[in-house]
């Protein structure tokens, strides 16, 4: 069980269902945490420090960049976006296997740092179910959902990069086979 991996990047175009599937990822395996990344952007309504990100200005994040904080860090839509190295072992060091719900760049710089973690790709079943899912979630203005968009169109040509893809179409389905790629992983068989 030593070399079993133990850390899981899940990937995708923003609008994609990340999230919602890393939740029923979470429910079903309790033993796996999701990281908690920093950004620069604004916190939406609800958004909560330290709990759904650490939102650091400008100035913060270019700082811990330069301290070497981050294990992996990006540009996204005009923000910056990081994994802290911190975060990441102090979970791991208690033993958790830990998700990072990450953008493209940063999936590609994690692969490169840690051959051994287990990257899923998550896609949509069409462009056009994207877009309605970026606009229809409400949390982003018609230019951001556009900038997310075009963005969109570059990370759907990155699928192929990644060993696992899901397509997010039925979500129970999408949750079903984001569980087995991790139980698999782990190496032990599903247990619901
Ligand atoms: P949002 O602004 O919608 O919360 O996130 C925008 C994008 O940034 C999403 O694709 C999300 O997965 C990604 N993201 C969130 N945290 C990180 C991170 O720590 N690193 C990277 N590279 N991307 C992240």
């Amino acid at each position: 069980m030593g070399s079993a991996p133990k850390v899981f990047v899940i990937t995708g175009p923003s609008g994609v269902g990340k999230g919602t599937l890393i939740r029923g990822l979470l429910e079903r395996m309790p033993e796996l945490e999701l990281s908690v990344s920093a950004t620069t952007r604004a916190p939406r309504p609800g958004e909560q420090d330290g709990v759904d990100y650490h939102f650091l200005t400008p100035e913060q994040f270019q700082a811990r960049v330069a301290a070497g904080d981050f294990v992996e860090h990006a540009n996204y839509s005009g923000n910056r976006y990081g994994t802290l190295r911190s975060d990441l072992e102090h979970r791991l060091a208690r033993g958790a296997g830990v998700v990072l719900e990450i953008e493209v760049q940063g999936a590609r710089q994690v692969r490169a740092a840690m051959p051994e973690a287990v990257a899923v790709f998550i896609a949509p079943p069409s462009r056009e179910a994207l877009r309605a899912r970026l606009v229809g979630r409400g949390t982003d203005s018609s230019e951001q959902v556009d900038a997310r968009l075009k963005t969109a169109e570059n990370e759907l040509e990155a699928q192929p990069e990644f060993g696992h893809v899901v397509v997010n179409d039925r979500l129970e389905q999408a949750t079903d086979e984001l569980v087995d790629i991790v139980q698999s992983a782990i190496g032990r068989p599903a247990d619901s």
